[in-house]
């Protein structure tokens, strides 16, 4: 990946965007927690498919509406996604980032695979919580070096 420090705010504004384009995201309220000064540090056209693909199965969670919340934390810097569907039951999530594995009939199982290959690709770490709405909540941590500072 070729890094480079970014704003949170700025990309998830982006990605919000795509979402308003979109008609899977039609019945879905989209709410951002981003600070000014919350930087991220990455491949900002590599992340932009990752996010992307953990939004469409947000959304794919939820046909019949919910909520999509984007959270940034800091030290080291992560960006969550957490939706409201039904979340992931414990017995799957050992198999969720397995290529081709879906539960969905016409789904590819390739979504989670790819976002946890760029994550890696970046010395991060893609980290599965339930959400306090009680779905699905995604962290994506891109840690930054000394060198990176
Ligand atoms: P696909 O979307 O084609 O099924 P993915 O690799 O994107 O493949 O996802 C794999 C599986 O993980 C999905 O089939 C679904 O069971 C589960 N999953 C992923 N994201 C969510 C989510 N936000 N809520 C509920 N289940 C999810
Ligand atoms: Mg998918």
């Amino acid at each position: 990946p070729e890094k480079q420090w970014f704003r949170a705010e700025e990309f998830v504004s982006e990605l919000a965007n795509l979402c308003s384009a979109d008609k899977r995201f039609n019945n879905i309220d989209i709410q951002r927690h981003c600070s000014p000064d919350d930087e991220l540090l990455g491949d900002r056209g590599q992340l932009r498919q990752a996010l992307w693909n953990l939004l469409i199965n947000a959304a794919e969670a939820m046909p019949d509406g919910g909520r999509l919340i984007f959270d940034f934390l800091p030290n080291p810097p992560r960006l969550v996604v957490s939706d409201t569907g039904p979340g992931i039951p414990e017995y799957l999530r050992q198999k969720i980032y397995d290529p081709f594995f879906t539960t969905k009939d016409h789904g590819t199982g390739l979504g989670l695979a790819t976002v946890h290959n760029i994550v890696e690709a970046h010395g991060g770490t893609l980290e599965l919580q339930g959400s306090q709405q009680g779905g699905a909540s995604f962290v994506v941590c891109l840690p930054v070096d000394e060198a990176d500072v």
